[in-house]
């Protein structure tokens, strides 16, 4: 790292103070970056790097709501809007306790990366609450998301900011957001918030788009090896929307998936997991991965506590949240036969994981390129709803499909540039990072 980078570095720790997993986003980014700014200097004259690091505005607010028993509860809802360079902001909400500024800025700061991958016209955002809807009724869920929007609705639009779901946020969750601000603004402005039901303005394969769209990008990548995905055995971590359907859709090209997980422990199921009784529990019975193992039978075992990455597999899938997946759970699966990990999550692998995964030659996916389909499918949310339309199934499948060979295609084409052929880490932080620039550069300061 040249100097300039480290001082820049510097200046973002000072800045934003506590907070690791901004620093850790922004230290992924500056590392894959000295080549770029010595080829394009004009980057660092308009201080490119210091605008992009400083989120164009900061929201947080107070979520006051009434429980089940008629007590007052508070919450914190946050918006970050960190650059709208290449169209609205645009990113998910996530509800979860462990939600705060640090979260969502790095959130927010890895979506202005994968947005600009994705080739649509989307800038980067994030937001969420630390509410924890575990646990809570239909109509607490309902209340809570009615407070987070009274307050959002004056700082989102179609043309201004666009959020989604992300974790703890689901088509429930959207349709209660959603009313709300039709109710606020008087408005049908299908536009503001993606992720929408199918009949009232949503996009078919959204639901579908991460996960599909994450093993396209295996796909791509094991074929740069001649490696195919039916020889593959494939551990997958999570049980929310992104590893259902990452399972899904790695079932449906012929690989053997063999694990899925939620916060109390893991499931393996040598017979291959049963997606459709795991979709029907977790989406219908709203339960847990145990629940799957019991109604599941013999062929599947639950294990309490433990990581799924104790099973052994060829393709690794985080699917589940932040640094899950650290470097002795990734030595002991180099050990038994790793060929590739991609993350379905943002920022599930550690970057001593990461290190380890490249020096011993798997195939890495960062999330910025390798969970982009899901974004990818609400900027074409965005693109039904503002011409009044609603695609099929297989006409907007067809389009995430070249998407995700496109964003393969980009990031191993900017990885040879840059002298780094099959570096896909480098290849998206460098190409979503001059696109931006360009843009920043172009719209003045
Ligand atoms: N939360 C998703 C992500 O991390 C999707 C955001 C969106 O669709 O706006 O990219």
């Amino acid at each position: 790292m040249p100097k300039d980078l480290h001082l820049i570095r510097e200046e973002v720790y000072r800045r934003n103070p506590g907070e690791a997993e901004f620093h850790q986003a922004v230290d992924e980014v500056f590392g894959c970056l000295s080549p770029v700014l010595e080829k394009h200097p004009e980057f660092a004259e308009a201080a490119i790097l210091e605008r992009l690091c400083e989120p164009e505005r900061q929201i947080i607010f107070r979520v006051p709501w009434v429980d089940d028993a008629g007590q007052v509860r508070i919450n914190r809802g946050f918006r970050v809007e960190f650059n709208s360079a290449l169209g609205p902001y645009k990113g998910g909400l996530r509800f979860h306790p462990s939600v705060y500024l640090g979260i969502v800025k790095f959130l927010g700061f890895e979506q202005i990366f994968k947005n600009a991958l994705t080739g649509m016209p989307i800038g980067g955002g994030k937001g969420g609450s630390d509410f924890d809807p575990r646990g809570r009724s239909n109509a607490e869920i309902m209340r809570f998301c009615q407070s987070f929007m009274t307050e959002l609705y004056r700082h989102i639009g179609e043309y201004t900011d666009v959020p989604a779901g992300d974790i703890g946020v689901g088509t429930r969750e959207i349709g209660y957001l959603f009313g709300q601000y039709k109710r606020i603004t008087n408005r049908y402005e299908s536009g503001v918030l993606t992720g929408k039901g199918r009949g009232w303005g949503g996009s078919l394969v959204r639901p579908e788009a991460t996960g599909y769209g994450t093993v396209l990008f295996v796909r791509e990548m094991l074929a740069t090896r001649n490696l195919r995905l039916e020889d593959q055995r494939v551990a997958v971590s999570g049980s929310g929307n992104v590893a259902l359907h990452a399972i899904e859709k790695a079932q449906a090209l012929g690989a053997h998936v063999v694990t899925c997980s939620d916060s109390t422990g893991y499931v393996v199921d040598e017979g291959g997991i049963d997606v459709r009784l795991l979709k029907e529990i977790k989406e219908q019975q709203r339960g847990r991965v145990s629940d799957y193992a019991a109604q599941r039978g013999r062929a599947a075992r639950f294990v309490a506590d433990g990581s799924v990455w104790e099973v052994d597999a060829t393709v690794a899938l985080p699917c589940a949240t932040q640094n899950e997946l650290g470097e002795a759970a990734v030595k002991r699966l180099v050990g038994s036969g790793l060929v590739a990990v991609a993350e379905g999550a943002n920022m599930p692998t550690t970057p001593a994981a990461i290190t380890h995964l490249q020096n011993s030659g798997v195939l890495f996916g960062p999330g910025k390129a390798a969970n982009a389909g899901g974004v990818a499918t609400s900027a074409l949310e965005m693109q039904q709803n503002a011409s009044r339309d609603a695609w099929s199934f297989s006409h907007t499948e067809r389009r995430l499909e070249a998407i995700m060979t496109d964003i393969h295609q980009r990031c191993a084409a900017t990885a040879d540039e840059y002298g780094l052929p099959g570096n896909y880490v480098a290849g998206a932080n460098i190409a979503g990072f001059v696109q931006v620039a360009d843009a920043m550069l172009s719209l003045g300061v």
